[in-house]
């Protein structure tokens, strides 16, 4: 069995309320997601703006030119006018959406279920004579009638249209609803259509639903990357792809190797932050806080670890903090190359831990620096601050000036970026060129409250396969990020 994909990223992800994104953005976003191996996009819906349109349009130029495989589609009501504007942007068919349940064909449209069949026909004939592809939505089908939604499947075949789709449009499904409705309405499509499922997460059910749904017909599965989409959002690909893979054994298309990149990708260019604890694509997903289990991962991963992270081209991480175990820190000073006797490392292990309960968050810096001083080794920093100045303002490019001392030698650089922090983070990245590494996190917290407050800095990168985490501490943020980042650059030369 093999599920399709139909990522609605573009479409019902830009409803996550705060996206906004420009024409060539979304063109960058549609190869992305098309490079997992997606079967089928839906792009945008064409009536909406004229930027809609131009976006879309741009996207299936790429595909003629030969840059993208999926289908491509518009959102469009059961209305002409919605139909013709997706037919002028090029795409391949619609994603057309009728309502089919009581409350919607009544409080919403005010019209009746024979009214809705007899527009549902006329517009699919007229897609069908302006050859694109249709995929029929019965929109809020969750609270459908089941005998209406067996009339309109019926309806589908007989117009015969390429896919009908269930939508969860309100989050309200439950599994059994969900088995009950693919469990009459598949043995009717068998062979003759496919059939899509479209869950919301209001219940944080999304994913089970679609499960749910794939095992009882389902042949086709709405997703978009890292659950965007209207109010709680909308089945996240990597969640469903992983599940029916890892944990079904359907056989998936998506290269799951490519999915935490293009998620982190669409977390930078919508700006909606992913939580740390999310499933597959959350910072913390393969990351190991207890002492107990990283014992018990050291030993066998399958202790503790539900999914190898090697599958998403990713490594299993280990955190420093308060519940942190000996193994943690070991394998930390001997990524270092520090060595310690029994004595000398439960000093060390003793001083993290208290500063831990302090509330301190551990970083590699930290743990080097105890270990200096533990084992009273000559801390040798080889590109220390000599100057800075950055500033930023209303109508002005932000702009820093660094000059560092890299074994013993002064180099300068000027750069601008999209604040001061990120100027002098560019003027340093230029001065340490040769250095190889990525930048993977950053976060502040204030310590205090009040514009005096000072923060707290707290950097990741990632380097020849290890991640390092420095600090900066002060009240000047743009000093602070530089020594976090400072720090975790001596991390890498030095070590
Ligand atoms: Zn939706």
């Amino acid at each position: 069995m093999n599920p399709k994909f139909l990522d609605t990223t573009l479409r019902d992800g830009e409803q996550t309320p705060g996206i906004v994104l420009k024409p060539e953005d979304k063109v960058e976003i549609a190869k992305a997601i098309d490079g997992l191996g997606v079967d089928f996009m839906e792009i945008g819906s064409a009536i909406s703006s004229a930027g809609e349109r131009e976006a879309i349009k741009k996207i299936c130029d790429e595909k003629k030119k030969g840059n993208l495989n999926a289908l491509l589609l518009s959102f469009a009501r059961i209305k002409k006018e919605d139909i013709t504007y997706a037919l002028n942007c090029g795409v391949d068919g619609v994603f057309l959406v009728a309502p089919t349940s009581d409350i919607h064909i009544k409080d919403k449209l005010n019209t009746t279920r024979e009214n809705v069949k007899e527009t549902i026909t006329e517009c699919i004939e007229f897609c069908k004579s302006n050859g694109l592809t249709v995929d029929l939505c019965c929109e809020d089908g969750s609270r459908s009638d089941i005998n209406f939604l067996k009339e309109i499947l019926n309806l589908a075949v007989e117009l015969k249209i390429d896919r009908l789709t269930i939508a969860d449009t309100v989050g309200k499904a439950t599994d059994e609803k969900i088995s009950e409705i693919f469990g009459v309405l598949s043995p009717v499509a068998k062979s003759k259509i496919l059939l899509g499922v479209h869950c919301h997460d209001d219940f944080g059910l999304a994913t089970a639903n679609t499960i749910t749904a794939a095992k009882n017909g389902a042949d086709v599965v709405d997703v978009t990357i890292n659950g965007l989409g209207e109010r709680a959002g909308n089945a996240p690909l990597e969640e469903v792809a992983s599940a029916l893979k890892f944990l079904y054994n359907y056989d998936v298309s998506i290269d799951f190797k490519k999915i935490l990149t293009v998620s982190k990708y669409i977390e930078k260019i919508t700006g909606i932050g992913i939580a740390r604890n999310k499933a597959i694509v959350g910072e913390n997903a393969f990351t190991h806080g207890a002492g107990i289990h990283v014992d018990g991962i050291l030993k066998n991963p399958a202790t503790y670890e539900a999914i190898n992270p090697e599958n998403f081209n990713t490594e299993r991480k280990f955190v420093l903090g308060k519940l942190m175990g000996r193994k943690t820190v070991m394998n930390v000073l001997e990524e270092m190359n520090i060595k310690a006797n029994d004595e000398q490392f439960t000093e060390i292990f003793k001083k993290l831990q208290f500063m831990a309960d302090k509330g301190t968050r551990i970083t590699n810096f930290d743990v080097r620096q105890v270990a200096n001083t533990m084992l009273n080794l000559s801390e040798k920093r080889e590109i220390l601050l000599k100057g800075l100045t950055a500033f930023s303002g209303y109508v002005t490019q932000p702009m820093a000036s660094v000059t560092l001392l890299v074994n013993g030698e002064e180099k300068r650089a000027i750069s601008i970026g999209n604040g001061p922090v990120d100027a002098a983070i560019n003027a340093i990245r230029n001065i340490c060129k040769d250095i190889p590494f990525e930048f993977i996190g950053y976060h502040v917290d204030a310590i205090s409250g009040g514009s005096e407050a000072g923060v707290q800095v707290e950097i990741k990168l990632r380097s020849k396969g290890k991640t390092i985490s420095a600090r900066g501490v002060g009240t000047d943020i743009v000093l602070a990020s530089v020594e976090a980042f400072l720090n975790g650059l001596n991390l890498i030369v030095s070590g």
